[in-house]
């Protein structure tokens, strides 16, 4: 049976009620897990108070802030989770960032600025809290990523974010064999286009979302909840033969060559 009970799971991404990671932390949360919750700070404080409000039913036990631009943020993140629960089971990195400028156009007119920041924020951050999150994995544990087909098709206006998530995926790998031997699976969730915060920011969207659902052998793009559910199984040792791989939760779209 799927139980995370005595598990402490990290969960970073959520904006909304729309996120991705807010569909991941409602079911590692119903299987039992002790949740930490982390926010990306702005100045006036309204992501804080809107996603403390929204994640308050799940009584997370840890609720900080962290930027991934900011080395300090998650130096001090890892080191109240170490404080405060001693080791840490579950990773999840929920998150991504491009110019919306980026993610429409020509993909030849990416900026050396806008290319770095895609990179930096949507890639090389799950290389900065993997390297954070393993020596707190004492007893082994589970990373997971969230990609999108788009890093290994070309999907119009995804652009730059393409490039990002074919570097993501890469990462995966590389970390997979290099903590395998700590007992620590990494993992990438390649879902299918959901509307969130994010997604808005890539034109078109929404045809993206309809040809999925005329397409796809489900005739339906998916939900944050299947996709929670997903991670929910690779968080649990229900999955514990797996690592290095990117699992498509996509209602089967990404099979079809017509
Ligand atoms: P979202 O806007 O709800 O989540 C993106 C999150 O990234 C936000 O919580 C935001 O605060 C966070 N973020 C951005 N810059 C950050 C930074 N510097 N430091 C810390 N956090 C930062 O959108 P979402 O669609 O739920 O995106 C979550 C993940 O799922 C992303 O990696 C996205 O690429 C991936 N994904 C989304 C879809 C989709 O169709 N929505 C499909 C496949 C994969």
């Amino acid at each position: 049976m799927l139980n995370l009970t005595g598990k402490n799971a990290l969960v970073t991404g959520i904006a909304n009620n729309r996120s991705i990671a807010w569909g991941i932390a409602q079911q590692l949360h119903q299987a039992g897990a002790n949740l930490g919750v982390t926010f990306l700070p702005d100045e006036k404080g309204r992501y804080e108070k809107k996603v403390a409000e929204l994640v308050e039913p799940l009584q997370p036990s840890l609720f900080l802030p962290c930027d991934v631009q900011n080395e300090e943020q998650i130096e001090s993140t890892f080191a109240t989770v170490q404080e405060k629960w001693g080791k840490l089971d579950i990773l999840i990195h929920c998150l991504a960032f491009a110019n919306k400028d980026d993610l429409t156009g020509d993909f030849s007119k990416t900026s050396r600025a806008g290319f770095n920041l895609a990179l930096e924020v949507s890639a090389y951050s799950l290389v900065q809290l993997s390297r954070a999150a393993s020596p707190l994995m004492t007893e082994g544990g589970s990373i997971i990523t969230l990609t999108y087909l788009g890093g290994v098709r070309v999907i119009s206006n995804y652009n730059v974010m393409g490039v990002a998530k074919a570097a993501l995926e890469m990462n995966v790998r590389y970390l997979a064999a290099e903590l395998g031997p700590q007992n620590i699976r990494v993992n990438a969730i390649s879902a299918g286009p959901i509307r969130t915060l994010a997604s808005s920011a890539v034109g078109g969207i929404l045809d993206m979302i309809h040809h999925v659902e005329e397409i796809a052998p489900l005739r339906r793009t998916v939900t944050q909840t299947e996709v929670g559910n997903t991670a929910a199984f690779l968080a649990s040792d229900l999955s514990s033969g797996i690592t290095g791989q990117v699992l498509y939760v996509d209602s089967g779209y990404a099979i079809m060559g017509m």
